[in-house]
């Protein structure tokens, strides 16, 4: 973390977990904690259906609301799809983009990120992109080279003036859900590799200014070491975020650095 030059994050994505009654509660049990944190932004990525309700729960707070997806088109024949103009008017503030599942999942390659990632910008939402290697790639030791093109590509068209509302997650496929993190070693690594990508593409000061995260089993015992690192500036957390205990105590984690 570097205070000095660009916020800490922590975001949950709470992927397809928690209904609009337990959602309410978990930004209910929030609410006091988030209060606390002074030098940290929280974010809830909720599941669509779970907007309103989450959004209408964190007014007033600390707490800003994401969505774990988006289209690219602002509207159209698109079934079952979420455009940025309506998650905008729904009081969304960030949307994840790229996450490593919906890669998997749905096929989402490097330049539908991008896409995405235009125009989420372009509806004023601040984008979480999510990159990041399979654990073949790291052990064929292209990762570097991989996050690289994966950042340069989601990037492109994204002007200077944009860059401050961009937020990148490095998130290794294999440490997410798995019960295995990176060590805080890698983390920081691969996290300096992207802030050196964003420097060659825009320069030393805008690159300063955006806050990488890590994100893959992220919790309470390792929190406190990988926030510790200079070039990870929060985290994206999956499964310690769906109970308020242990979101409050990595959000405390980062407050204390
Ligand atoms: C994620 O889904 O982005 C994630 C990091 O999940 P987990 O913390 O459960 O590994």
């Amino acid at each position: 973390m570097n205070l000095r030059y660009r916020k800490t994050i922590i975001a949950g994505n709470w992927k397809m977990n928690l209904n609009e009654e337990e959602a309410r509660q978990f930004i209910r049990q929030l609410k006091p904690l988030a209060a606390e944190a002074r030098w940290c932004d929280v974010v809830l990525c909720v599941p669509f259906l779970q907007i309103p309700a989450a959004v209408k729960a964190a007014r007033g707070t600390k707490i800003a609301i994401g969505a774990q997806n988006c289209h690219y088109e602002p509207k159209g024949a698109y079934t079952g799809e979420i455009s940025c103009g309506m998650l905008a008017e729904a009081g969304v503030k960030y949307v994840i983009i790229g996450h490593s599942e919906r890669r998997r999942d749905s096929n989402e390659s490097d330049a539908l990120v991008n896409k995405k990632v235009l125009a989420a910008l372009q509806f004023g939402l601040r984008p979480i992109i999510c990159v990041g290697e399979t654990l073949e790639m790291r052990d064929n030791d292209v990762t570097l080279d991989v996050v690289r093109m994966q950042v340069k590509t989601a990037l492109r068209g994204v002007m200077l003036e944009q860059l401050r509302r961009v937020t990148i997650a490095y998130e290794p496929i294999w440490a997410i859900g798995t019960g295995y993190t990176a060590t805080a070693q890698q983390a920081n690594e691969v996290n300096s590799v992207i802030r050196q990508v964003l420097r060659d593409l825009y320069g030393a000061r805008a690159a300063r200014a955006v806050s990488i995260l890590y994100g893959g089993s992220m919790n309470v015992s390792n929190a406190r070491e990988l926030l510790a690192q200079p070039d990870v500036d929060g985290g994206l957390i999956g499964g310690a975020s769906l109970k308020t205990e242990s979101f409050a105590k990595i959000i405390e984690a980062a407050n204390q650095q």
